[in-house]
């Protein structure tokens, strides 16, 4: 009796655990609400670094979208977010920040392999002074030696009708440390020089850190993007109220196939993201 009575204490906790932590009793947000994913770089992790979350493995990538295409998922470009036209039910939006070699060498092939699309948020200047650091005391900048996608890189991701590029700001700047001219600036370049550099103009942002205020928005709506992306982890009721401040699924490295599944369908992690 008290070895069963210890036992099942013991699966009690376990269940107790599991719901907590996976939250698997919250229900589904409505199918018709885009899913929008946020990944950074897909490749093997750096053993001992501190942004291994931001590092999905190639195995893992490749079992997410495969299941998201064996699954009915629909992919679509984040201008079709915003742009006013209808999207079927479970409608899914990859999107990269920074821009990474490894969406190129790593990701694309996957896309390819499934028929998948995904969104670039590529930072414009990602030479010499392309900056990881949120804050100036920061010492490492393990990001910021990460290789990045060269311009001729993005031109053939661009050609392969598989990637739509967003802005990300010209230097990966923490807009709430600048100017407000400052920061239009950051915003208002990373939406014009594309134009230059790739013929295409990017149709939506992402802030860089997740960090803005409410007139950086603004800004953002004024220097022509018509919806931008945060780091609020969830997903937001669609067509959207706030264009301008649009949550996503932070997708981790850490993260396993189940918690994955789990995020899709609820768009947080367990109690907290
Ligand atoms: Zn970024």
């Amino acid at each position: 009796m008290i070895v069963q009575s210890l036992l099942g204490g013991a699966a009690a906790g376990t269940a107790a655990w599991i719901s907590l932590r996976y939250a698997w009793w919250r229900p589904a947000r409505d199918w018709r609400f885009p899913r929008v994913l946020m990944y950074h770089m897909v490749r093997e992790h750096r053993p001992g670094t501190r942004f291994n979350k931001l590092r999905v493995t190639p195995a893992a990538f490749s079992r997410q979208v495969r299941w998201l295409a064996e699954n009915g998922f629909t992919f679509v470009f984040a201008s079709q977010l915003f742009s006013g036209d209808s999207l079927p039910e479970r409608c899914v939006c990859l999107t990269f920040d920074d821009g990474y070699e490894d969406n190129l060498t790593n990701a694309d092939p996957v896309l390819a392999e499934c028929d998948a699309r995904a969104t670039l948020y590529l930072v414009t200047d990602r030479s010499g002074g392309w900056s990881s650091k949120k804050k100036a005391h920061h010492a490492d900048d393990e990001l910021a030696a990460e290789p990045k996608l060269t311009d001729n890189q993005v031109r053939e991701m661009l050609a392969s009708s598989r990637w739509e590029l967003g802005g990300h700001t010209q230097t990966h700047a923490n807009l709430a440390t600048l100017s407000d001219k400052e920061a239009r600036r950051e915003i208002s370049e990373a939406h014009d020089a594309f134009a230059e550099r790739f013929q295409t103009q990017p149709p939506t942002f992402a802030y860089p850190f997740g960090i803005y205020r409410p007139e950086h928005a603004a800004m953002v709506g004024e220097c022509g993007f018509s919806g931008a992306v945060t780091t609020e982890p969830g997903i937001a009721a669609w067509p959207y109220s706030a264009p301008l401040n649009v949550p996503r699924i932070k997708v981790s490295g850490n993260d396993t196939m189940l918690a994955f599944r789990l995020r899709i369908r609820g768009g947080r992690r367990g109690l907290r993201s």
